[in-house]
């Protein structure tokens, strides 16, 4: 073979760089579901079925263009990437190994340890799936202080000309993020409509049977599998949601309800993660149903927002920061991941709500994963690695280059900065402000002391008196130490000495 054609779970591409002059005389793609993804890190029933599937669905893709692929199903025999590598090149005589750049870190190294143990030519070749160009990031970071996404945001909506007008930003602002902070109220959210549900086709059916046969201990739930697992029924639900969701996914992007996992947010990201959704056809979308008045400009930039300023500028942090991510742990936490985080037994009914449809669908909204599972990691001072891991393995979406930088950098600050300007941390009162959690919870979101006391608002103002002599200079937070000193003695105590007890009784399901 002159070329392997190497393409990972992530990289369903059909418009793949490595697609580009393959040649079918001479070149064969190369896949292979192997255990330890799964395991090595751990990853959920609904991700495992959600990437197996996706890659058969492309594998059947592969074979209709007439291209030679050589495929490896799950099985108990080849355990790792390597093992089935090195399977390969003892049937083949193989030139060169070519892939696009791995969504993961760790991936790309052992892939070049693996080819130069075996002194193979190896190729990366650059992911056109993103809409920065190869080196753009790192060029636009060099000699900046702080790396901030809105300027990021800013250039790329530039240059792409996204929701521009004769070079200005469309309405006149760049940002309407101010509009997209409503709660539901207590009337409850407006009707939502509910996302297209794709129904089980043969090939899903067969990985779940192959799951369970051969991964049986996987995390989480497997009730229904609903995710698009294919090119045309991701584009049916990017469809779905400009049309149905996207008038009012901006006004209330951050709000949460009792039993209502989905709202109004896209349930896309896992499509564009694996691939079958490019971004900017995403983009374009969103920006044509504002242009055509079918979404207002808060909702529209909202979501554009999302995909072209974060989505690329935690992508660019990744591969900038690549070595140091599982080192960092800026505020020092070390306790181990509450067991909560694995079977959802708790009091907190926050907690409780945001835990199981992880468990069952794979899947929170973006405020759930930052104001209510990492938040409660981040004040419980769980080990960033600990609770890095758990996201990487139980959504559906997570795939290293997004989930690492949005976890330990965005939600846990173990990065100390390089990605947020400061922790996002918050008491009971904002889950109280922002969902209906707290009525029927076990708590008050108030209380920070005493027996009805919310472990959101005791370990916040922990960690304020944990960490005051840095957050009293810092412009954003002062005020909260200012706020902490304010206490009386007696009352400092008293939620002192309830944090002990949450930490010491956080490995069981009382809390
Ligand atoms: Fe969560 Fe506290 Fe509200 Fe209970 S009272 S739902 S623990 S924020």
């Amino acid at each position: 073979l002159r070329h392997l054609c190497l393409v990972f779970g992530d990289q369903l591409d059909q418009k793949s760089n490595l697609f580009a002059n393959f040649d079918a005389e001479q070149d064969a793609i190369w896949m292979a579901e192997v255990s330890d993804e799964s395991t090595q890190p751990s990853s959920s029933k609904q991700r495992t079925v959600l990437f197996l599937a996706a890659m058969r669905h492309f594998a059947a893709w592969i074979e209709q263009q007439n291209w030679p692929l050589i495929y490896f199903a799950l099985s108990a025999r080849q355990s790792s990437f390597v093992s089935a590598l090195a399977h390969t090149l003892s049937e083949y005589s193989v030139q060169q190994i070519r892939c696009v750049l791995p969504g993961d870190y760790r991936v790309l190294q052992m892939l070049q340890d693996f080819c130069q143990q075996n002194e193979m030519a190896l190729q990366i070749l650059p992911d056109s799936h993103f809409i920065a160009e190869p080196g753009e990031f790192s060029t636009w970071a060099q000699d900046r202080q702080q790396l901030r996404m809105e300027y990021w945001y800013r250039q790329l909506r530039k240059r792409c000309d996204i929701l521009m007008n004769n070079g200005k930003p469309e309405g006149g602002k760049w940002n309407y993020d101010a509009d997209n902070r409503k709660a539901f109220g207590k009337a409850g959210p407006p009707k939502i409509p509910m996302p297209c549900d794709f129904a089980e086709d043969e090939i899903v059916q067969q990985v779940r049977q192959d799951v369970a046969e051969i991964l049986p201990n996987l995390a989480g739930n497997l009730p229904r599998f609903f995710w698009p697992v294919n090119r045309a029924q991701a584009l049916v639900a990017l469809e779905d949601f400009i049309a149905k969701r996207l008038p009012t996914f901006g006004d209330y992007q951050d709000a949460m309800w009792k039993g209502e996992p989905w709202l109004f947010h896209s349930r896309i990201s896992m499509a564009m993660n694996v691939k079958l959704l490019h971004p900017m056809e995403v983009i374009q979308a969103a920006q044509y149903a504002y242009r055509q008045g079918q979404a207002p400009l808060n909702a529209a930039e909202g979501f554009i927002r999302q995909v072209l300023g974060w989505r690329e500028y935690v992508r660019g942090i990744y591969w900038l920061q690549r070595e140091q991510w599982t080192q960092f742990n800026a505020l020092n936490n070390h306790r181990d991941l509450p067991q909560i985080y694995w079977h959802g037994e708790t009091r907190m009914n926050c907690m409780r709500q945001s835990l199981q449809q992880v468990f069952d669908y794979g899947y929170g909204h973006h405020i759930q994963r930052l104001m209510v599972t990492g938040l409660y990691a981040l004040l419980a001072e769980v080990e960033p690695q600990q609770i890095e891991a758990w996201y990487l393995a139980m959504y559906v979406d997570a795939v290293a280059w997004v989930e690492v930088p949005n976890t330990l950098g965005m939600s846990q600050f173990a990065d100390g900065g390089i990605l947020a300007s400061k922790p996002y941390i918050a008491s009971g009162s904002y889950i109280n402000r922002m969902s209906n959690y707290c009525s029927g919870c076990a708590f008050k979101p108030q209380a920070a002391s005493g027996e009805k006391a919310c472990p959101f608002t005791t370990l916040y103002w922990h960690f304020i008196y944990r960490h005051q002599s840095w957050l009293a200079e810092h412009p954003r937070l002062a005020m909260q130490v200012k706020h902490w000193l304010n206490k009386s003695e007696s009352e400092q105590q008293a939620i002192l000495q309830k944090a002990e007890q949450i930490f010491a009784q956080q490995t069981s399901q009382l809390y």
